[in-house]
């Protein structure tokens, strides 16, 4: 077998780009953004457009009851898989690049160590992930996978429309409780690693080409109301009303502070939502109706923050005579990358001269649940200006080649490591 040495192997970008220019065809709508919404029509092309393609390549490839697509190379061995990817489903009017890139680039991985013919120890596996961004809940296909999903998920999950997830599903050809046999046990998985858009201004403000990231970040997401009273607006003396607008400014002038105090150097608050009641120009407002999302890699800092912003919160209700109750909507946990793979990456990129930049990732990805079943590694490229879940989506052509080809150094040298330590 003429093994050769992997670092004479890159992809090939002409290919590479030829196949993101097509896919960024399918499901575009005429506002040139991408329509590709979990089980979708056009999410369904798609999936279908890489299986064909996997299959022209001479490759193996199969859509599991999830609606996963995966492509397969074998080994030499029956070891578990190296798996590499991400999703294929989009958010309404998304750019071409969140999701289909990782995928691609997967793609592209694959097909080179096929020509090749490098034999390596243990299965590659490529996954294009089904409704990641969240028609049905999202990360639906990793979740799958992980085993976390139940007969009550698959018969009650409904989207925005009120299209069930089993008649979206049966609509796709799909069994919905065939779903349950996509789990793959942790002993068939020996990492996952995925290629994403940074989806933030980071990288494309510091002129890095690259970036690993070292942890997804958790977040809790609160609804919270602070309650006063409704009173006259001309007739109310300012020392005698209890305006909750003004608790909830107050507090919002707070949020700094609180993260300058209790929180890391990349901990985000933020209140996107806010609604006053009754909502009239000559009302003191009685109740502020509003959200917080915080956010942050570590766990303990997560809960720092949230005792924080309680108690800020509960201070100034009692100074100003409000009431307040505290919602939890959602609490994701952090995920730390396995710090093995962490290391692979940043030695796979200094061979390409470049330091790369390690962060953590504000975003969520399947890399986040593919976490609880195998040690998981990401890799960032650049999002132009930071713009993403919209048409002006955009990475330099020079920081795809760039990225995809440290995805392939790495996929190499993991599906030749003999032991992966958990972090
Ligand atoms: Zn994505």
């Amino acid at each position: 077998m003429g093994k050769k040495h992997h670092q004479d192997i890159t992809v090939n970008m002409g290919r590479l780009r030829t196949d993101i220019e097509r896919f960024a065809e399918i499901g575009r709508g005429e506002d040139g953004g991408i329509y590709r919404m979990g089980f979708s029509a056009a999410d369904f092309e798609a999936r279908n457009a890489l299986r064909t393609t996997l299959k022209d390549a001479g490759l193996h490839a199969e859509l599991d009851g999830a609606g996963n697509v995966l492509g397969r190379i074998e080994a030499s061995t029956n070891s578990p898989s190296l798996m590499v990817g991400s999703h294929l489903d989009s958010v309404p009017a998304a750019g071409r690049l969140d999701g289909a890139l990782g995928v691609l680039c997967g793609l592209e991985c694959l097909r080179r160590i096929h020509e090749e013919a490098i034999d390596t120890l243990r299965p590659i596996e490529l996954v294009a992930f089904s409704d990641e961004e969240g028609r049905f809940g999202g990360m639906f296909g990793s979740r799958a996978m992980a085993g976390e999903l139940n007969p009550d998920i698959l018969e009650t999950t409904v989207d925005l429309s009120g299209v069930s997830l089993a008649e979206a599903m049966t609509e796709r050809g799909l069994e919905p409780l065939k779903a349950l046999a996509a789990r793959r046990s942790p002993e068939s998985v020996f990492a996952y690693i995925e290629l994403h858009i940074e989806q933030g201004p980071l990288l494309d403000r510091l002129g890095k080409s690259l970036a690993v990231v070292g942890a997804i970040t958790g977040l809790s997401k609160w609804s919270i109301k602070l309650k006063g009273e409704a009173d006259h607006a001309g007739t109310t003396p300012m020392s005698m009303r209890k305006d909750a607008f003004a608790g909830l400014a107050e507090f919002a002038g707070e949020v700094p502070r609180v993260l300058e105090e209790h929180g890391g150097e990349g901990s985000v608050a933020t209140i996107g939502r806010v609604t006053l009641h009754p909502g009239t120009a000559n009302t003191v407002p009685g109740i502020a109706d509003f959200t917080l999302d915080v956010r942050d890699e570590s766990a303990v800092t997560l809960a720092a923050l949230t005792d924080a912003f309680r108690l800020t919160l509960s201070a100034i209700a009692r100074r100003r005579g409000l009431m307040f109750e505290f919602d939890i909507l959602s609490e994701v946990a952090p995920v730390q990358c396995d710090t093995r793979i962490v290391e692979v990456i940043v030695d796979v990129a200094k061979d390409f001269d470049i330091d790369p930049h390690v962060m953590p990732s504000g975003a969520a990805h399947d890399a986040q649940v593919m976490a609880r079943l195998a040690p998981t590694g990401m890799i960032f490229v650049p999002s132009v200006g930071g713009r993403s879940h919209s048409p002006a989506e955009w990475t330099h052509w020079e920081d795809i080649e760039m990225g995809a080809n440290v995805l392939l150094q790495t996929v190499l040298r993991l599906a030749q490591t003999e032991r992966c330590e958990e972090s």
